[in-house]
């Protein structure tokens, strides 16, 4: 396929329109079998930017940092970055999952802590369009350097996210379905009313006592959204 056009992703569109319920998804390892930045700091990453990971992992930074930075660190042109995402795989059940809440007439918002472009692209490769997407921004600078934008830090975010999903959750009108795989996850998870969680995320909802349904992928969520009228979720 052709490449888009480079611009940033629209994100202005606010969830609306849902009385009671609303779906936020996390992108990487959620929607998408693989997380995209760490799959680009390995194959385009300058000499260094494991160190800052290894910050981030023992807690002394916040991604907002990690990835500023690590982004920086990125030798990579235009089309090394769509020749990458071109390998990128989703959860062949997400399909599904939209069609599910599509019919029940619940938005989907996706909240990545991840690259806006990249998800809109991935997306769009596999027939997916329309979906507003909340997350950081990436901008080429010259031939192969970039820079990380964070239009959704908040200066207030505890754990000192580039996205601050803690500040994502809509109006108190609607309730939110949530789904997410990860550490980027964890302060929405504790906020909203009815979390799918899998990987670390479902390990630290164990921990904390927040009520949530573990899942494998998508599938499941799909299976357990079919024996259950969301709107009587108390
Ligand atoms: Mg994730
Ligand atoms: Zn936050």
């Amino acid at each position: 396929m052709s490449e888009p056009r480079w611009a940033p992703v629209d994100s202005a569109a606010v969830v609306t329109d849902s009385p009671h319920w609303v779906a936020l998804l996390d992108f990487d390892g959620t929607i998408s079998h693989q997380d995209v930045t760490d799959g680009l700091l390995r194959r385009f990453g300058r000499p260094g930017w494991q160190t800052i990971e290894q910050q981030w992992e023992e807690g002394l930074i916040g991604s907002r940092e990690c990835m500023t930075r690590q982004i920086a660190m990125l030798d990579m042109t235009l089309p090394q970055f769509y020749d990458h995402l071109s390998s990128v795989t989703l959860d062949p059940s997400f399909t599904a999952f939209l069609d599910v809440v599509s019919a029940r007439n619940i938005p989907v918002t996706i909240l990545s802590d991840g690259l806006a472009q990249a998800i809109a692209f991935i997306l769009q490769r596999h027939g997916i369009s329309g979906l507003p997407i909340y997350a950081n921004q990436i901008e080429l600078q010259g031939e192969s350097s970039w820079h990380l934008r964070t239009p959704y830090a908040r200066p207030e975010c505890g754990p000192a996210s580039a996205h601050c999903k803690c500040s994502q959750l809509p109006s108190s009108r609607r309730r939110t379905l949530y789904v997410g795989d990860g550490a980027s996850d964890f302060c929405v998870a504790g906020k909203a009313d009815l979390v799918f969680a899998k990987g670390r995320l479902a390990d630290y909802c164990k921990a904390q006592g927040i009520a949530h349904h573990p899942i494998h992928d998508f599938n499941d969520v799909v299976v357990h959204l079919a024996q259950v009228d969301v709107a009587t979720v108390p």
